[in-house]
């Protein structure tokens, strides 16, 4: 299957009783505030070119933003820091996100994340992951041949990829790679190596502190395009 393909599929998952009961809890409650715009409630798809040589793994849809806009990263504070810096490295088309249709292009690279439907408090169970897993599987198959970096937003999406890593044939070293800022790991491959860095996630709780600034995380993305040959 391709990417779109894919994509399509995904939309239409109803594997986490929870997560499906909450994002369209959410998407029923809200409308009305957003009175203007259809509210997406559903499992928001991976975002970008199937060719992308850079892949960014986040956590799970935040429940105002991406599940309401349906695209990785939309209509929140933390899209905006995240688009803003990709903007600024030469990565995406602007450096703001609204809505679908908004114009937004990313060159070279995709987003997504090991969940894909908003859990309450941003906290997914270990089998909501676990479910969501193939997803990934399948969309890094369909990657593969041009990815050459990844960059993961914070401890959870560490933790989930690199076991489809090691599935998708990269050589995951054991012990496993811990995850921090500024974690750089080169996994070698059938083919060619991947790059993995490890980079603060976007969420407010480390923008609005300062743990994680517009520089470090410019830093980190310009890092993992130039070894993908962005
Ligand atoms: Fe399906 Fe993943 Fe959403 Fe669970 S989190 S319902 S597996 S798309």
């Amino acid at each position: 299957t391709d990417i779109a393909g894919l994509d399509a599929h995904l939309i239409d998952c109803r594997a986490c009783p929870r997560l499906v009961e909450w994002r369209e809890t959410v998407a029923r409650e809200k409308r009305a505030s957003f009175r203007d715009e259809t509210y997406w409630g559903r499992p928001v798809p991976g975002f970008g070119p199937a060719d992308a040589s850079l892949l960014i793994v986040g956590l799970a849809p935040a429940a105002h933003g991406a599940n309401r806009t349906g695209r990785m990263f939309t209509g929140d504070r933390s899209g905006d820091f995240l688009y803003a810096a990709l903007h600024a490295v030469g990565l995406a088309s602007q450096p703001t996100a609204t809505r679908i249709g908004d114009g937004l292009e990313l060159f070279g690279v995709r987003i997504t994340s090991p969940v894909h439907c908003a859990p309450p408090a941003n906290k997914p169970t270990p089998q909501e992951r676990d479910n969501c897993r193939h997803w990934l599987d399948a969309e890094l198959r369909i990657l593969q041949p041009g990815l050459r970096s990844v960059i993961v937003l914070g401890g959870f999406g560490w933790q989930s990829l690199l076991p489809v890593l090691d599935d998708a044939g990269w050589a995951v070293p054991r012990p496993r790679p811990k995850f921090g800022h500024g974690a750089h790991v080169e996994l070698a491959g059938a083919e060619r190596p991947l790059h993995l860095f490890g980079c603060y996630h976007v969420s407010q709780q480390n923008t609005f502190t300062g743990r994680l600034t517009p520089a470090m995380l410019e830093s980190v993305l310009s890092d993992a395009a130039r070894v993908a040959g962005l």
